[in-house]
């Protein structure tokens, strides 16, 4: 009677385990009639955004780099990158007309998890003294010309509302980030909305005062830090992540028209003709165009396809209400969905067995190349999963819990990637490149617009570069939407570590030292 009983209850247990699994999955579905609304939902809040300050959720904000490398760069420039787990700093000896990059170097240094929620003081004098020291190991072959000052892109990867292309205020942390409050003022869309009607001029200058006011200046605070350590070095341009890729894609291939950063974080930005940006104020630039920060991560849709795990993930977070599209795409959080949804079934259905595994309460201790290790196990016996679950987990499970558990990594994963898509195709139907009759018309002449063919999409980040499932659902979902003809007209490629070398580039052609 025993046995039965028990028997009975696993059998009760797995069909627990089964319905709650098949909830999820059901709540993550994105059928492709679904995804087209998320495309014209991405479309619709990018006028929107572009239209007014604080129009949509997202921010498409302005980048001021209106001219992108062109290959004629040259002499010896830095690149300092922040923004996810690690920092980097290289230094490029440009060639100019002579044949680009002669040379690079560069090191990566990790952030010290205290100063991720420190002040930003330390956190930037942390950064400059590694960068001091790095400028002391310079070595052969980079050559400084004399007398002239050392000149650095900074790739600073969050959402900064830029005053130029070397100043600019931080709107919000992102992704791990948390530093004091009173540091960095916080400001929403709605608020800063709020401020401005306060002021009877509406003009830009006054918005940008007012702004300024609020935030404290991301450049000023990084030469702050460099003259407290005497090193005698300029921020020529001050660069998000997607931006520093889009540059340092172009400086290899003039098709390169949108970036996009899957990492810890997510975002994109993208080539905007400038007399399509209502919010613009000033003079249009020569070159017709500019380059615009979308800040996607805070993208919202009614359309998005968000379980109740979501919700309590977002009211966990260390920036709950933001970012909403980040959490449900980008790499820091795949894993804990993951480890939510088991945590839920080993609880309401006892899946590792009556006692739950006490590490599957740890938030974020399941990583994203371990949901990709264990998605891209084929082995009969699933021996990766195995691995995991014993070493994150400490637990172990049946062959039948584990291929629930790949199952579960499936459908998180392929629900990121399909948005991913979505999005990435949504930009392209901004700017008129998703159908094969716009994409020759759509062609302008001038050196933002790219000249070839094809439009490329330069991809960064881990996600993309080290998740092949990932990878696969992204490109295969494009072509779903795009359809074949037009999916042959635009190319996603791989750049590695373009950001650092574009916010370099950027540094170079805004120079001080320049003709222009
Ligand atoms: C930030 C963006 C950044 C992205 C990728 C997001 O959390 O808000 O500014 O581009 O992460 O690093
Ligand atoms: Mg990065």
């Amino acid at each position: 009677a025993h046995l039965v009983a028990k028997r009975v209850r696993q059998r009760a247990n797995w069909s627990r385990a089964l319905a709650i699994y098949h909830d999820f999955r059901d709540g993550c579905a994105t059928p492709l009639h679904r995804l087209r609304q998320v495309v014209d939902a991405m479309v619709v809040e990018m006028h929107a955004g572009l239209a007014l300050e604080g129009g949509s959720k997202l921010k498409m904000l302005l980048s001021y780099v209106d001219n992108l490398p062109t290959g004629e760069e040259n002499g010896l420039f830095y690149a300092l990158d922040l923004g996810g787990t690690n920092f980097r700093v290289l230094r490029v000896q440009l060639a100019g007309t002579e044949g680009r990059i002669l040379q690079q170097e560069y090191e990566e240094v990790s952030i010290p998890q205290a100063l991720m929620v420190g002040s930003n003081e330390e956190l930037f004098d942390f950064i400059v003294a590694e960068l001091a020291s790095f400028i002391t190991r310079e070595g052969e072959g980079f050559h400084p010309l004399l007398g002239r000052q050392r000149e650095l892109g900074f790739t600073f990867s969050f959402p900064v509302k830029q005053t130029s292309i070397d100043s600019g205020n931080l709107l919000k942390w992102t992704k791990g980030f948390a530093i004091k409050e009173t540091e960095y003022a916080r400001i929403e869309p709605q608020e800063v909305q709020r401020s401005f009607k306060c002021c009877t001029s509406t003009s830009w200058n006054r918005r940008a005062l007012l702004c300024h006011v609020v935030g404290k200046d991301v450049v000023e605070e990084l030469q702050a830090a460099m003259g407290r350590h005497k090193l005698d070095m300029r921020v020529t341009a001050l660069v998000n992540d997607t931006v520093g890729t889009l540059a340092g894609g172009r400086y290899w291939n003039e098709d390169v028209m949108v970036a996009v950063i899957l990492g810890t974080g997510s975002n994109a930005c993208y080539v905007e003709r400038a007399d399509a940006i209502p919010k613009w104020r000033g003079v249009l630039p020569k070159s017709g165009s500019t380059v615009i920060n979308m800040e996607w991560g805070s993208f919202w849709s009614s359309h998005l396809p968000r379980t109740p795990v979501d919700d309590t993930l977002d009211a966990d977070s260390l920036n709950p209400g933001d970012q909403g599209f980040e959490k449900l795409i980008s790499g820091m959080y795949l894993g804990d969905i993951v480890r939510r949804i088991l945590l839920k079934m080993a609880e309401e259905a006892a899946l590792f067995g009556n006692t739950v595994p006490s590490n599957l309460f740890i938030p974020f201790i399941l990583r994203t190349p371990d949901v990709s290790a264990m998605h891209a196990d084929e082995s009969a016996d699933l021996k990766e999963v195995t691995r995991v679950l014993r070493v994150v987990f400490k637990t172990q499970a049946s062959l039948r819990v584990r291929k629930i558990v790949v199952d579960v990594c499936d459908t998180v994963a392929g629900r990121a990637a399909r948005l991913v898509a979505a999005g990435v195709v949504g930009i392209l139907k901004k700017i008129g490149r998703d159908t094969v009759g716009n994409i020759d018309m759509a062609r302008l002449k001038n050196n933002l617009a790219g000249k070839g063919r094809k439009t490329v999409v330069a991809m960064d980040g881990g996600l993309y570069e080290h998740y092949p499932k990932f990878r696969t659902y992204l490109n295969d979902t494009a072509v779903e939407l795009l359809g074949k003809e037009a999916a042959e007209q635009v190319a996603v490629e791989l750049s590695k570590d373009g950001s650092g070398i574009g916010a370099a580039l950027l540094a170079a052609s805004h120079s001080q030292y320049s003709s222009d």
